[in-house]
């Protein structure tokens, strides 16, 4: 079974150590391939592709909470909405 990540800022999920259940791989996210897709991001087992690890990507509002309480990801995906929706505002 894939590990499941709900909360995109919660810390450590990408230098967690996690095991392939197919082949028993172990290693962390950032040796593994990554696959994104609209709502979430895929990661894939380095050594027979099997899905080791499923990342929801956060909505508006746990990117304004995150961002309230100081995460500095958080902080800067924020800016970069609030200048996107800025600009979109501005062209009406
Ligand atoms: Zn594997």
């Amino acid at each position: 079974m894939s590990n499941l990540i709900e909360d995109y800022f919660q810390p450590g999920w990408r230098t967690r150590e996690l095991q392939c259940a197919a082949c028993d791989w172990r290693g962390d996210s950032r040796a593994m391939t990554l696959q994104p897709h609209e709502d979430f991001s895929e990661y894939q087992c380095p050594q027979c592709e099997d899905i080791v690890l499923v990342v929801r990507h956060p909505d508006l509002e746990q990117v304004r909470a995150a961002a309230a309480v100081g995460h500095p990801e958080a902080q800067e995906q924020l800016a970069l909405l609030q200048e996107y929706l800025d600009r979109a505002s501005r062209s009406d």
